[in-house]
């Protein structure tokens, strides 16, 4: 007689991001029979446009400074960092038949700088291990039932499983289709938010109608700011960029506290006040104050435009001011953009609601991952290897979880 075939568990998982993918992988390798929707009409529509600029995956610092770049929710992560962090992340792009290279910075890209190669072997790998695709169906919640409802072009549908895994993205581009309209349905179940603020994000700053229209879409560099050194854009309505997006938490944080965030940047950081000093000392005879700036000061174009923009005529014409100036430029920030425009955002749901396997007390058997969960950190690859190491944490918390259901 033949031997009735096991039944597999089944897992669905919402959202085909990073976070969702991973999860995926881990659950189809562990034998569950795996469906993936998401509402957009094909997968990691915010993973491939992270990939525009150059896919930054991950970083190559040392642990406890790797850590250290999610601020207060480090020891949350730690566990999912320690299981599958940026050498493990490597290891498995590699395995993907993907080359990696490390910038000057220490940060890992795809030799080929792009997500698309690499997202293509990951969906034929995930395909491979028996995963089905179902796109363009967007998650509205359950039934009273507890079954899943999904709009799609053919109108609603309900869809049951042994096991969830929500990875449905943060608040930023919504138009890659994380919209954080799932807040709703969990708050429905109790679950409590915090809520959405844009992190790696611009900010508005009062400029004049002269500069805006001048320097508008001119980059800022070489700048530091706290002794960090980059870049940053002068926009129409204020400033964005790496540079900015390195302080925009504690910025937008500031902002909310008291209403304003005084940014001070070094717009010569490849001097000392001391020399740049001494330079604009010299006599200026009946040279226009641009010529000065460029000859003594070494600054033109935006950067002479800042000046004339935030330092007073007073100050300007005292060598030591300015140079105090040139080195600490305060630049007042009024508000974050809005988060639609950022990088990523904070908030989301905490890691108080959920168990150290990433699932939900509040509704056993769903499991969370990637950026709907409650941390930030800064642009420099933290982002994508918290989201794979979620990803990773919640789809091996699933096997765990139904291993035990069974047993
Ligand atoms: C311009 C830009 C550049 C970036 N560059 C980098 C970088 O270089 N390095 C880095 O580390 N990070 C970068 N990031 C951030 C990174 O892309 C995100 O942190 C990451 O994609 C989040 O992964 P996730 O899987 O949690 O969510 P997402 O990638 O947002 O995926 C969530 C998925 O859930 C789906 N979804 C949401 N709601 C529903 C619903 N109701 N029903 C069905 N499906 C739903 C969405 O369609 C989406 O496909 C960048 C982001 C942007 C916007």
């Amino acid at each position: 007689m033949k031997e009735a075939t096991p039944t597999k568990a089944s897992v669905a998982i919402i959202g085909a991001g990073p976070a969702g993918l991973m999860a995926a992988e881990i659950l189809a390798a562990g034998g569950a029979s795996v469906d993936v929707y998401d509402a957009m009409p094909s997968s990691g529509r915010k993973f491939l446009m992270a990939g525009k600029g150059g896919l930054n995956i991950t970083h190559t610092e040392a642990k406890a400074p790797f850590r250290a770049r999610y601020s207060d929710r480090a020891p949350d992560l730690a566990p999912f960092l320690d299981n599958f962090g940026p050498d493990e992340i490597r290891v498995w792009i590699h395995g993907l038949g993907i080359e990696t290279f490390v910038g000057t910075s220490g940060r890992v890209f795809p030799r080929e700088m792009k997500a698309a190669p690499l997202l293509r072997a990951w969906l034929r790998r995930l395909r491979g291990l028996g995963v089905r695709f179902h796109m363009r169906h967007r998650w509205q919640g359950w039934t009273k039932d507890g079954a899943l409802i999904f709009g799609t072009p053919s109108g609603p549908v309900t869809r049951t499983s042994d096991a969830l895994v929500l990875a449905l993205g943060g608040a930023s581009w919504p138009q890659l289709g994380s919209d954080a309209a799932w807040t709703a349905f969990l708050g429905e179940k109790g679950v409590k938010l915090a809520p959405f603020k844009p992190s790696n994000c611009g900010f508005d700053v009062s400029w004049s109608e002269h500069f805006r229209e001048r320097f508008a879409g001119e980059p800022v560099k070489p700048a530091a700011i706290g002794g960090r050194k980059g870049e940053f854009i002068v926009t129409s309505t204020g400033v964005e960029g790496g540079l900015i997006y390195s302080v925009s938490a504690v910025a937008r944080d500031e902002i909310e506290a008291k209403g304003y965030s005084l940014l001070h940047v070094d717009l010569r950081p490849d001097r000392s006040e001391q020399k740049l000093a001494e330079a604009l000392a010299r006599p200026r005879g009946r040279a226009s104050f641009a010529t000065y700036l460029r000859k003594a000061g070494g600054l033109e174009g935006v950067k002479a435009g800042l000046v004339r923009e935030l330092v007073s005529e007073a100050d300007r014409a005292d060598a030591r001011k300015l140079a105090s100036a040139i080195k600490s430029l305060p630049i007042s920030l009024r508000s974050p953009r809005p988060i639609g425009e950022a990088i990523s955002s904070a908030g989301g749901v905490p890691f108080a609601a959920l168990d150290q396997h990433l699932m939900l007390g509040a509704m056993p058997g769903v499991f969370l991952a990637g950026e709907m969960l409650d941390w930030e950190a800064p642009t420099g690859g933290y982002l994508l290897t918290a989201c794979l190491a979620t990803g990773r944490a919640a789809g091996q918390g699933v096997l765990r979880w139904l291993a035990r259901a069974e047993s």
